[in-house]
């Protein structure tokens, strides 16, 4: 064979791997969908397969991958890398933690209640991812029951903060772990900022000339100013 023949052979093969990857990259909203058909290799196949996005859009909205056989490499090459760039954490990686219970700093939408410590939350995956990024910080979305169940997106500091016995003071005590490596930077600063406060806190408790309720506006303040 000559080595321009193998040349073509291989940039045929390369040109329809890189095709195949490009159609399975991201999986996509599985309603309305052909029977039998591979949404990978875009051809009819009798045995097809199903992978749901590790989210809540793939749990309550059928985002998934469809694909045959033949293209299962390509799906499994398209898990494993789709994660680390997506706005949010991948739900195994997350549902840990709905193994504990939480407090954080509510500022209510309601202009008539004061903001309060709100105990007892949880993270309920009906409600939403858990953990997503936005705007450069993290967030997360907390749960708790009133007379009906609310949430809300809070900032991660935020649930850092008031809730020490789980996450403690630094990166390496944050529950989640083997998460893409970008989240690790957002996450740090997360620390960071639930640590200044900590500090002026600390400040703020000490014997000072302020009466009371002007620490207590000044912590209020300080925390506000990391609501989203
Ligand atoms: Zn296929």
């Amino acid at each position: 064979m000559s080595n321009n023949f193998i040349k073509e052979i291989l940039i045929t093969l390369i040109n329809k791997i890189l095709d195949s990857y490009e159609n399975i990259k991201y999986p996509f909203r599985a309603v309305m969908i052909k029977a039998n058909y591979c949404y990978c290799c875009d051809k009819n196949n009798n045995e097809t397969f199903f992978l749901r996005e590790n989210s809540f859009s793939g749990n309550f909205k059928n985002n998934s991958w469809i694909y045959c056989k033949d293209c299962e490499i390509y799906v499994n090459l398209a898990n494993k890398y789709y994660y680390n760039n997506t706005k949010y954490i991948q739900y195994d990686k997350s549902n840990l933690l709905e193994n504990f219970n939480y407090s954080f700093y509510r500022v209510s939408s309601n202009v008539t209640v004061k903001p309060y410590i709100q105990k007892k939350c949880y993270f309920n995956f009906r409600n939403g991812d858990y953990i997503k990024e936005y705007f450069n910080r993290v967030s997360v979305l907390i749960s708790w029951k009133s007379y009906n169940e609310l949430c809300k997106n809070i900032p991660l500091s935020n649930l850092i903060f008031y809730n020490r016995q789980i996450f403690g003071y630094k990166f390496n005590k944050f529950p989640l772990k083997d998460l893409p490596i970008k989240w690790h930077k957002l996450i740090i600063n997360e620390y960071n900022i639930s640590n200044e406060w900590y500090i002026l806190h600390l400040i703020l408790n000490k014997k000072t000339y302020f009466p009371k309720e002007i620490l207590n506006i000044i912590f209020r303040f300080w925390n506000d100013l990391y609501q989203f």
